[in-house]
């Protein structure tokens, strides 16, 4: 209960009790009044009658006025009988009254009178007696009833005082108490009150503030810099860059890979903005960059790896940013704090991979002339000049030719593959015209659709500017699409490649009613090595990577439509000159 509902409610009992007390003490002294004024009313006026009539009878011989004197006092008597017995006492004095008026000077009446006066005073002296008797037991009961309902008062009035003080005192002084032992550096104290009310709240912020404290008290500075300084001899003893930014971006540290890759120094990094330092330093620039919004073809690329110069030699690198939330003691709510930038030295698996780039290079290279030798050597075989070969030697030379040609198309993407890798794609820029880079397409996949009887739809726009392409390198990523397109097409299956005229250039595209790919692999087949799961293996999956980097390397854009079931369109677009 709250201590404001506690007070309304004790003060009001007492207010009640009090008013009950008035009330009481007011109905007793008005039934007083009642009870004396009955006896001033019924019997007082009597006895003063009864006086008079004395008197009046002493000098009824002597003086004529007293015979008047009787008259009155009688018929008034006659008007004010209230008590038992009265009556008949006021008849007797009424009777002898008429007796004597008519015999006036007997000497025995005037007695009689006398006595029968006495008698009514007897009879009203006695009701005054019983009357005070009842005003007395009045006076008895009014007393029990007034001292019963002060008691009660009293009894309400002293609950309230030992218990109301000590209900708001007790509370008070616990947290006084507490408030000294907080301000002695006693940080472990807590209140615990029970119930509801405004105390129990105030002893819930009390503890808060408590805890506040004692953490910050748990924390002091020799322990803090004690911390600070495990923390910074552990981010200072990794071999890999680490800086720490706050969420305004200011650097709150850097260990020493990090400041040796940035040229700077620690000073003019620490507490500085790195937005502001980005301006001069391209390194910095590079590790804050946020991530771009990607266009859905780039999205599934890996973060490209930064070259840094480092350890006297050129070193890669993999950022990784961290975004570091705390829950601040006593609240609820997580709190972006800042960041942490970790640099991945991937040196290591970079001289790998150029090792083994080199290696399919060469080997791709070097198996070249041995196959081209083979393709001659079976051009010979089939030109008879070596003698007639039977049918099962033609079989044979023709399986060994399609082997060759398989070889020979895995060991060119190896090498072009190679070339992307390496970042030594040599590109022949030239204005090519796009009906050009079409023929000689078709030119090249024209015995494989014929083999699968595939029907070709060629739909061209007239007049289509020239492209700023490679002529080779284009015409092998359309050749790369056709290959595809035939591939994954039914036998007699239908294609269709387009030549559109684009805002900025020229639309090559090639449909195919073949299976399509599944959205989950859309955006991974241009990625290297990769081939659908359940999807021919004869491939290298490279060959969309590598039209992937051939058309970007000449500024052009590549992607594919395509629904399972529905067939697939392959396109790039391409510049205009
Ligand atoms: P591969 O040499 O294995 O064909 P690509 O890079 O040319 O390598 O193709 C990658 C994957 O994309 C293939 O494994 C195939 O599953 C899928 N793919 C390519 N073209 C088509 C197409 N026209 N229809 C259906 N799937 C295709």
């Amino acid at each position: 209960m709250k201590i404001k509902t506690k007070l309304r409610l004790g003060l009001g009992a007492l207010f009640c009790l009090i008013l009950a007390l008035g009330l009481i003490a007011a109905r007793h002294v008005y039934i007083l009044k009642q009870d004396t004024e009955n006896i001033l009313a019924d019997n007082y006026k009597t006895l003063d009658y009864t006086q008079q009539m004395l008197l009046a009878i002493d000098e009824i011989k002597s003086n004529p006025k007293a015979w008047q004197i009787f008259d009155d006092n009688l018929g008034q008597q006659q008007n004010n009988i209230t008590e038992t017995g009265e009556a008949e006492a006021t008849q007797k004095v009424q009777d002898h009254y008429e007796l004597l008026k008519a015999d006036p000077l007997s000497s025995t009446l005037p007695g009689l009178i006398r006595k029968d006066l006495a008698e009514l005073s007897q009879i009203n002296m006695q009701a005054i007696l019983k009357k005070s008797d009842i005003a007395v037991d009045s006076v008895e009961s009014a007393i029990v009833g007034i001292v019963l309902t002060a008691t009660l008062c009293f009894l309400v009035a002293l609950t309230l005082l030992i218990n109301l003080p000590s209900n708001v005192g007790n509370p008070i002084r616990e947290l006084t108490d507490s408030i000294g032992e907080i301000a002695a550096k006693n940080y472990s104290k807590r209140l615990h009150f029970s119930g509801k009310d405004e105390f129990s709240r105030l002893a819930a912020s009390f503890n808060t503030m408590a805890e506040k404290l004692e953490e910050y008290d748990s924390s002091n500075l020799s322990q803090i810099l004690i911390e600070k300084k495990r923390t910074e001899a552990l981010i200072n003893n990794m071999h890999e860059p680490v800086i720490g930014l706050d969420e305004n971006k200011n650097i709150l540290f850097a260990n020493d890979e990090a400041v040796k890759i940035t040229g700077m120094s620690l000073g003019d990094m620490l507490g500085k903005s790195a937005v502001d330092l980005a301006v001069q330093n391209d390194l910095i620039r590079v590790l804050i960059q946020e991530k771009q919004g990607l266009n859905g073809l780039a999205q599934h690329a890996a973060a490209p790896s930064l070259k840094i110069y480092a350890d006297d030699k050129e070193s890669y690198f993999e950022k990784e940013v961290v975004d570091i939330t705390i829950i601040p003691t006593g609240e609820r709510q997580k709190k972006f704090i800042g960041q942490v930038i970790l640099l991945k030295n991937i040196t290591p698996f970079k001289e790998l991979d150029f090792a083994k780039t080199n290696f399919i290079a060469t080997v791709s290279h070097k198996l070249k002339t041995p196959i081209s030798s083979i393709k001659m050597s079976l051009q010979l075989l089939e030109s008879q000049q070596t003698g007639a070969l039977n049918d099962e030697q033609k079989q044979l030379t023709e399986s060994i030719k399609e082997d060759s040609d398989r070889l020979l198309k895995i060991t060119g993407e190896l090498l072009n593959m190679s070339q992307v890798e390496t970042g030594n794609i040599q590109l022949n820029i030239q204005s090519s015209s796009p009906y050009a880079i079409m023929q000689y397409a078709l030119d090249a996949v024209k015995l494989p659709m014929e083999q699968k009887e595939i029907e070709l739809v060629v739909e061209t726009d007239p007049d289509l500017p020239d492209v700023k392409a490679d002529m080779e390198k284009t015409a092998w990523v359309l050749i790369n699409f056709l290959t595809n397109a035939i591939r994954y097409s039914q036998q007699e299956g239908r294609l269709l490649l387009e030549l559109r005229g684009a805002p900025t250039g020229v639309k090559f595209s090639v449909r195919d009613e073949g299976k399509g790919i599944d959205s989950r692999y859309r955006n991974k087949i241009f990625d290297r090595y990769f081939q659908v799961p359940g999807s021919s293996k004869t491939g290298t999956g490279l060959g969309l990577a590598i039209s992937k980097e051939f058309i970007e390397a000449q500024g052009g854009g590549i992607g594919v439509e395509s629904e399972i079931g529905m067939g697939s369109t392959f396109y790039f677009e391409l510049a205009k000159v």
